[in-house]
């Protein structure tokens, strides 16, 4: 079982990108060598992997996932990144994994164009801990499926995926003290609850049309608001930000604050390049102290997006790849997998070895690094003598 996980999450370590890459490297006795000679472990067939894939219970692999990520937090990694000295900042957000043209399985999401062309896909909602130097890492999953016997009027959806990611985030991390960040579909009051119900803090992006009867009282109350003003100044640009507050403001029977940021760059001829307003609603009270901090965590929501997703989807992992096109158990086992390998990546692009490699050459970047590396592993030659125990068929 051993081989066959970790052939699979090398598959993502080593940024394959498809089952058939990672065969044909495989296909390399160089390359099984010296997998060999670093592991200690044989390189599975994919097809193996897959096989495994399709039957084992995705919790084990999710559980096996918080156990790691539980690793990283004794060791006190996010430490200095705690919001207020003490929350742990877990963005939530959905993104998709896979679409097909034909039913794939029997808990497809399913959407119908206006010409009636039905696709099938399937969407996941992640809870991840990030932090302002970019790290994404998956603290929980949970996939967005339909129940087999439901009818498509009753699909499921992001929201009823939170209420069944937040009892999963409380199983796997009880004591975490954790702030939670969203975008604008979260503010209501099904989040509050879950929220409250939690013991936990959130920061969540308010839009226009969110929370109406919320957003005509701080309408009302907005000249008498708190403000604090800071400026950022770099070799180029001058930041302005301005940071405005009011708390206490009612909403439907609970007290939460509102925080507003805007931000101002300016170049050095004094010409403003960039102009952009951050509204959030949060149950953490407001004052000078914490409302830069409060605005400014509010704001990390788009790692999860960015170096989260994208780096996913775009990066070597292949996050919309079909790496199975006919079982869901499979599709999530890979996921789980992908989560775990860009975990383990995003903290080897951070050690000191990499970072000064990369220092040291100014043009190297990481997929340049991530080439050669494979390059060595298929091309150097291994001792002769080095026995591997199996060899594939
Ligand atoms: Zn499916």
């Amino acid at each position: 079982m051993g081989e066959i996980l970790a052939g699979a999450l090398f598959m993502y370590i080593f940024k394959e990108a498809s089952r058939n890459a990672y065969n044909n490297d495989r296909r390399e006795v160089n390359f099984r060598k010296n997998f060999f000679k670093y592991f200690g472990l044989n390189l599975p067939h994919a097809d193996a992997i897959d096989d495994v894939l399709r039957v084992l219970a995705p919790s084990e692999l999710e559980q096996l996932k918080a156990r790691l990520v539980a690793g990283l937090i004794e060791q006190k990694i996010f430490r200095k990144f705690r919001f207020l000295g003490k929350y742990y900042l877990v963005a939530v957000d959905a993104t998709g994994m896979a679409s097909f043209e034909q039913r794939h399985c029997n808990h497809c999401l399913t959407k119908t164009s206006k010409t009636g062309v039905v696709t099938y896909f399937h969407y996941v909602l992640e809870a991840k801990i990030v932090t302002s130097t970019g790290l994404s890492i998956s603290l929980a999953s949970e996939f967005i499926e339909n129940d087999p016997g439901r009818d498509y009027e009753k699909q499921d959806c992001e929201q009823k995926a939170f209420a069944r990611l937040a009892v999963k985030i409380k199983k796997y991390f009880p004591r975490l003290p954790i702030c939670i960040l969203a975008d604008g579909l979260y503010p209501n009051n099904s989040v509050f609850d879950i929220c409250a119900k939690n013991d936990w803090k959130f920061i969540i992006t308010l839009k226009d049309g969110n929370l109406k009867t919320f957003q005509t009282e701080v309408g009302l109350l907005r000249a008498t608001a708190s403000k604090r003003s800071i400026c950022r100044v770099d070799k180029t640009t001058r930041t302005n930000l301005e940071y405005t507050f009011l708390n206490d403001i009612e909403y439907k029977g609970r007290y939460f604050s509102w925080v507003e940021c805007m931000e101002t760059i300016v170049n050095i001829k004094g010409t403003e390049i960039s102009n952009q307003r951050f509204a959030y609603i949060t149950n953490v009270h407001q004052n000078l102290q914490n409302v830069a901090e409060t605005a400014d965590s509010g704001r990390l929501r788009w790692k999860i997006e960015n170096e989260g997703f994208n780096s996913q989807k775009n990066l070597g992992y292949a996050l919309e790849h079909k790496f199975s096109r006919t079982s869901f158990i499979a599709l999530q086992n890979y996921y789980h997998l992908m989560q775990i390998g860009h975990m383990i990546n995003q903290l080897v692009e951070r050690c000191n070895q990499v970072v000064d490699i990369l220092k040291e050459h100014s043009k190297q970047t990481i997929v340049d690094l991530w080439k050669k590396m494979m390059a060595y592993l298929i091309i150097f030659q291994c001792e002769d003598n080095l026995q591997i125990p199996y060899q594939p068929g």
